[in-house]
C-alpha cells in the first residue's frame, strides 16, 4: 500500500460539491481516503479568470501505481466534467486533480513528474498540505512543507 497525497482544484458551478464529488470518486477509484483538508479559496494562478478556485488535499492510500493513480484521477476529472485544456495550458475548470506526492517517490517522465513539479510554489498546495503534514519532506528538495511555505510567503 502507498499514501499517495492529492491536490483538488475547482472554480466553477458548486465548488464545494465538485470537491466532495472528487473525493467521493477518489474512494471509488483510488483506494481509502484517510484525510481530507479543509477547503481554501484561492485566486486563479497562471492565467486571469474573475472565478476564484476552491482547493483542498486529499490524502489517499492506494494499491494501484503512479501511472495507474494518473489514469484513474484523469478518468475522474472527465466523468466530473472537465473539457481539455485551452492553448495557454490553463482555463477555468469543473475539477482538477494533482499528483502532490507518492510515499517518498521521485519520478520524472513525460507524463508524470513526482512530486509535482509546481508544489513548492502554489500557496494553494502548500496551505492545504501544511494543515495535513506540516513535517512532510520534500524529497527532492529536502525540505518540510512547512518550511517551504514560510520560503514561499515570508
Ligand atoms: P493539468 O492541466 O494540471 O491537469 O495537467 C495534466 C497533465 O500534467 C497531464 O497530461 C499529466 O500527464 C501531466 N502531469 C505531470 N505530472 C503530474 C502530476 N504529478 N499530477 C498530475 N498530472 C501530472
Amino acid at each position: 500500500m502507498s499514501l499517495v497525497y492529492l491536490g483538488l482544484g475547482t472554480n466553477l458551478g458548486d465548488k464545494e460539491q465538485n470537491l466532495n464529488n472528487a473525493v467521493m470518486a477518489l474512494t471509488l477509484e483510488v483506494g481509502d481516503v484517510l484525510r481530507v483538508s479543509s477547503f481554501y479559496r484561492s485566486k486563479p494562478w497562471g492565467y486571469d479568470s474573475k472565478n476564484e478556485f476552491l482547493n483542498a488535499v486529499a490524502l489517499v492510500e492506494t494499491s494501484l501505481t503512479p501511472f495507474e493513480v494518473l489514469q484513474k484521477t484523469q478518468e475522474i476529472e472527465r466523468n466530473l466534467g472537465r473539457t481539455a485544456k485551452t492553448a495557454t495550458g490553463y482555463s477555468d475548470r469543473l475539477i482538477d486533480l494533482d499528483i502532490l506526492m507518492y510515499d517518498n517517490l521521485i519520478l520524472d517522465q513525460p507524463t508524470l513528474t513526482i512530486p509535482h513539479p509546481l508544489l513548492a510554489v502554489r500557496d494553494f498546495v502548500l496551505l492545504p498540505l501544511s494543515e495535513m503534514a506540516p513535517d512532510l519532506v520534500h524529497p527532492v528538495l529536502g525540505k518540510s512543507i512547512i518550511e517551504l511555505r514560510r520560503e514561499l510567503i515570508p
